[in-house]
């Protein structure tokens, strides 16, 4: 039998190896762009046609390449940053690996000007699909002009499988962002045919983070400062007030690398755990230097994932961090939380106490009507920010103390058999059935969340927030379906701000938001007006709502035009439910309960997630058996 094991051609290992680095125009450019800062360069400008489908090019004024060199570039594993296997330990740039030129060419038409500072003639070379079509000498400026055009040309199921431009935008836009916080001393410009996204001057740490994501950063950032022999942690962590619903913005860099890190997340999430309620985030930007020997960053091809050799010592040296930052701003000067807003207890010493029931018999939470309790006029999280404050109190020289004290410990406690009742009752709890009648008995609210009620074969748990998106949500679809347009004008229009990604999202969905009675109209790049808003949605904050359904839009992978009108309910049923922490009234909770439960499927969200947990009377003897 002969022999049939054959080494693949250069053009198509390096084709197979770029679909591991470069899965999208964002990756390109990440990696053009990492070069770019690689090679020392303090003016970087990354230019897109068509979201880079058409061109990405990035021109930098760094170190440049000699001619050689250029065309080594372009090979497998060449790479001037590390020799041997030790230097992997010792990184100091963001590349290494010697695979992204190789990878690009292999996937488009590279087109590359490099010149060496103090040289007089630069080269200019041509690669299409791994193939050099051409090399001369030509004078050029110093630096690097790398320009690549029609990504995936020779790669056909990945260019038919490339998101809508938007799509693809967004994450270049993100791409972008991310280098660029990561070195805020560059000079970093990013246009989009012809409209410039981004245009940022070098600038300390703080400055570009406003830059980047707006003027209302500046006075909602706590410094974060710790340094150990293990590691130093600088950056910022937001006030409460600025955290978010949807895409928070969360950093971390280790020795100017921008990481994930899960684990590292949970630290500062959980410093903020009292401070927030359930569905909101923390925006944060922290930076970690370590010892390069400490990290491994081998792990993945695009390097976002590292490994730490210390990682539960940093996890609590981080925690400690994040703490104290939010503990110093509670000794400086008291700050107006809204305190008029509604009272939403996080921080209850008292949770003993029973609670006392008012009831509003005239309240309907269907009723359209602007209501500051439902949240969106006014910071749902009023009192709350009062009480995170306290819960900081006596953290300050402190820093074992676990949130701050024997209350916060004790509300914990209650906050964590509030969610075992919920969660612990069953591992794969029973749905409702649809028989299931409310028989209006008294219902319970636990921990200003969940709604305990009797129902005729046993216990409802259910989660507030959830069954009252499910509930506007079956109306939105309702009314949209039947083609309401009817839009409800502003007396006084509002301005949303929007970032040059949502910017990119808005353009694309103006049509369909028309369609369904917006109106919206943009102002400049970075703002629109919002004129009216769906009928059915009024009463609900307009500026909260647009962003609601932009941040959805984001994460939607394609929004297409028959999914748009369920995608905008949804969001909109999002932004008008009432919130997790959110005190109701009896009659409320009755109310939302029988709203509920008339929905053909009450159990679940659009979205999939949960809304009730059942307790048959028979499962509840099983367990006391
Ligand atoms: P890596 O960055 O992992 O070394 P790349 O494939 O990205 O691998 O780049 C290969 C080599 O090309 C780099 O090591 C560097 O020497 C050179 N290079 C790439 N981009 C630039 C640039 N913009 N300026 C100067 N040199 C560059
Ligand atoms: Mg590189």
């Amino acid at each position: 039998m002969s022999d049939v094991i054959r080494l693949l051609p250069d053009s198509v290992a390096n084709q197979i190896a770029a679909g591991e680095v470069i899965q999208r125009p964002a990756s390109v450019v990440k990696e053009l762009v990492e070069n770019a800062v690689d090679a020392g360069a303090k003016r970087v400008q990354v230019i897109i046609k068509d979201a880079g489908r058409t061109l990405i090019q990035v021109v930098d004024d760094g170190k440049g390449m000699s001619d050689t060199d250029a065309r080594m570039a372009f090979e497998r594993h060449a790479t001037s940053k590390i020799e041997n296997a030790a230097d992997l330990f010792a990184l100091r740039t963001m590349g290494f690996r010697g695979e992204a030129l190789a990878s690009i060419a292999a996937v488009s038409e590279v087109d590359l000007r490099t010149m060496m500072t103090g040289e007089s003639v630069g080269t200019r070379l041509k690669i299409s699909g791994s193939k050099v079509e051409s090399q001369e000498p030509e004078v050029c400026v110093p630096g690097t002009n790398m320009m690549v055009k029609n990504l995936f040309f020779n790669v056909p199921v990945r260019r038919k499988f490339l998101k809508k431009d938007a799509v693809e935008l967004n994450h270049i836009v993100h791409e972008f962002e991310r280098m660029a916080l990561v070195n805020p001393g560059v000079d970093m410009t990013l246009v989009h045919n012809e409209s410039v996204m981004h245009q940022l001057l070098p600038a300390s740490f703080k400055q570009r983070i406003c830059d980047l994501f707006g003027k209302t950063f500046e006075h909602q950032m706590l410094p974060v400062n710790t340094s150990t022999s293990l590691v130093t942690i600088d950056g910022y962590v937001t006030l409460p007030e600025n955290s978010r619903r949807r895409n928070p913005l969360q950093y971390f860099t280790v020795n100017g690398r921008h990481m994930r890190h899960p684990y590292f997340h949970k630290a500062v999430m959980q410093c903020y755990e009292r401070l927030l309620p359930a569905d909101r985030q923390p925006n944060y930007f922290l930076n970690f230097t370590v010892e390069p020997s400490t990290i491994d960053v081998n792990i993945h091809p695009t390097k976002n994932e590292i490994k730490f050799e210390n990682e539960a010592a940093i996890w609590q040296i981080l925690a400690a961090a994040v703490r104290e930052a939010l503990g110093r701003f509670n000794a400086g000067p008291a700050i107006n939380f809204d305190s008029d807003a509604p009272d939403i207890p996080v921080f209850n010493p008292d949770v003993s106490a029973p609670h006392h029931v008012e009831i509003d018999t005239t309240y309907n939470p269907f009723e359209s009507k602007p209501r500051a309790a439902v949240g969106m006029h006014k910071s749902p999280r009023g009192s709350q920010l009062d009480d995170w404050e306290k819960l900081y109190q006596g953290f300050l020289g402190d820093a074992d103390t676990q949130g701050g004290g024997t209350h916060a410990h004790d509300s914990l406690l209650n906050q964590a058999s509030a969610v075992e009742i919920a969660e612990g009752l069953d591992s794969e709890p029973a749905l409702i059935n649809i028989d299931e009648q409310f028989d209006g008995n008294h219902t319970l609210q636990i921990k200003n969340t969940y709604i305990l009620s009797p129902s005729a074969s046993g216990v409802m748990i259910i989660d507030q927030h959830r069954a009252h998106v499910k509930v506007l949500y079956e109306q939105f679809c309702q009314s949209l379906g039947e083609g309401s347009k009817a839009a409800q004008q502003l007396l006084f229009p509002d301005t949303i701000n929007v970032t040059p990604a949502q910017n990119a999202l808005l353009e694309e969905m103006v049509g369909e938001l028309h369609e369904i009675g917006f109106d919206l109209c943009p102002m400049t790049h970075s703002s629109w007006s919002i004129n009216a808003i769906p009928a059915i949605a009024s009463g609900v904050n307009p500026v909260e709502l647009l962003t609601c359904i932009i941040d959805d839009a984001s994460q939607e992978t394609s929004v297409t035009a028959e999914s748009l009108p369920r995608m905008i309910a949804l969001s909109m049923a999002r932004s008008a439910a009432i919130k997790s922490g959110q005190r109701l009234t009896e009659a409320e909770r009755e109310h939302l309960i029988t709203r509920l439960l008339a929905l053909s499927q009450p159990n679940f969200t659009p979205d999939g997630k949960r809304v009730i947990i059942m307790q048959s009377v028979d499962e509840l003897a099983a367990k006391f058996r």
